[in-house]
């Protein structure tokens, strides 16, 4: 890439010059979690040395200091995402738990009968919790299908919207397909039917920029270890509107106004759903997550990832028998495939042979799987610390492999 230095970006990551069975270790498990940059790790030790103080309650100096980076950090990402104010930012501790929190809360409000739209792309996170809901009283999930090439059906999507529809939940970028959805047309849709719409965040903030005010979403979820920031946190975005509507998820310290046996206030957004003390190091630490992401250009970022992508997708379609799966153009930099009937673990546990790291099975994604008809894929998702040579040395290492069968 032209804009950045990718040598001085690699410097700033130990694990990359590491060796696996005496070869240099080829992250290729970005979407699974990306690897975290000194700044962001400095951050934390800082927090921990010199600022470590429960946030929030006391009045003492250091406590202060911890609360103002947390506080400090929900503004970044308030700004980063285009919230219209900090009580609509919610620290959690990861997509799944955000996706959780409103399918429990919101799934209060739903009546037997009451269905849900998802779609047939879905990570298991952005499933369960809204399944969950059926334990309690009959909610169904209504499903829109992808197509082979791995994009959503968009007359379907909108054939699926009934009287008793009251939920949306779809993902903004798929973790298996890298299939980027037209969200902001499907808000549209929903909202045209009375719908409100949760977008699972998690593989498209690590690489493009998302605007919630323009998407006109009302959930918006994500988490920080795919996005160079620590373990640990996550944010859900949620019109203040619905989060004023919807009870508390967890009860105890930090969410309550007041509290006798008899009767509990609770505090206000966004602390009415933080209960309990929060992962406050490493939401610091977020922060400076959030600092190099802009640091670097969300923009730069993604075209050098597009360039490996259109790299790694030319040379691996050389292979006899490969199959890409998810084949729309611009899609975000995920390649899934399979080669021959070399199974998906057959072919991981080789390339980790040969030092490259990729995941395999079914990606948190069974019904996807099933879609496609396989048991499992192989992926390849990139980072900006990646390089050219990187992509060379993996789709040799896929060719090379292939040749074992
Ligand atoms: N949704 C998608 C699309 C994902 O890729 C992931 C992470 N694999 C999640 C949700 C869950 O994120 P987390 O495990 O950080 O809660």
């Amino acid at each position: 890439s032209q804009q950045l230095d990718i040598d001085q970006i690699r410097a700033q990551y130990p694990i990359l010059t590491r060796k696996i069975d005496g070869h240099d270790l080829i992250y290729l498990d970005n979407a699974a979690t990306s690897q975290t940059p000194r700044c962001v790790v400095q951050t934390i030790e800082d927090m921990y040395y010199m600022h470590k103080a429960n946030v929030h309650r006391g009045v003492h100096t250091i406590s202060q200091e911890a609360t103002d980076r947390v506080e400090a950090t929900r503004e970044k990402v308030r700004d980063y995402i285009n919230a219209g104010s900090t009580q609509e930012v919610i620290f959690t501790r990861g997509t799944t738990e955000a996706i959780n929190l409103v399918a429990s809360t919101f799934g209060d409000m739903l009546y037997n009968g009451d269905e849900i739209i998802v779609t047939a792309m879905e990570h298991h996170s952005n499933i369960v919790p809204w399944q969950l809901i059926g334990r309690r009283k009959r909610v169904r999930l209504r499903v829109v299908p992808v197509s082979d090439r791995g994009e959503c059906d968009l007359d379907a999507y909108e054939d699926l919207f009934t009287d008793s529809t009251r939920f949306v939940a779809l993902a903004h970028v798929s973790n298996v397909l890298g299939t980027v959805n037209p969200v902001k047309e499907m808000i549209a849709i929903a909202h045209r039917h009375g719908v409100p719409v949760l977008i699972d965040g998690a593989q498209a903030m690590p690489h493009m920029r998302v605007d919630v005010k323009d998407l006109d979403c009302d959930f918006y979820a994500f988490s920080s270890h795919k996005m160079y920031g620590p373990t640990g946190v996550g944010v859900l975005y949620g019109k203040r509107h619905w989060l004023n509507t919807m009870a508390p998820y967890q009860g105890g310290g930090e969410m309550i106004g007041n509290v006798t046996f008899e009767h509990t206030t609770f505090a206000d957004l966004p602390f009415k759903f933080e209960a309990g003390t929060p992962d406050y190091v490493d939401v610091a630490a977020f922060g400076a997550a959030i600092d190099y992401i802009k640091e670097l250009g969300m923009e730069n970022i993604a075209a050098h990832e597009h360039e490996l992508l259109e790299e790694a997708t030319r040379e691996l379609l050389e292979i006899p028998g490969m199959r890409i799966f998810g084949t729309q153009s611009g899609k975000g930099a995920v390649i899934s495939f399979l080669v021959g009937d070399i199974s998906s673990y057959d072919m991981g546990l080789l390339l980790d042979k040969l030092g490259i790291a990729v995941r395999t099975g079914h990606h948190c994604a069974q019904p996807l799987m099933q879609r496609y008809g396989v048991q499992g894929m192989v992926r390849a998702s990139f980072a900006v610390y990646n390089t050219l040579d990187e992509v060379h040395r993996f789709t040799a290492a896929v060719k090379r492999v292939a040749g074992m069968f």
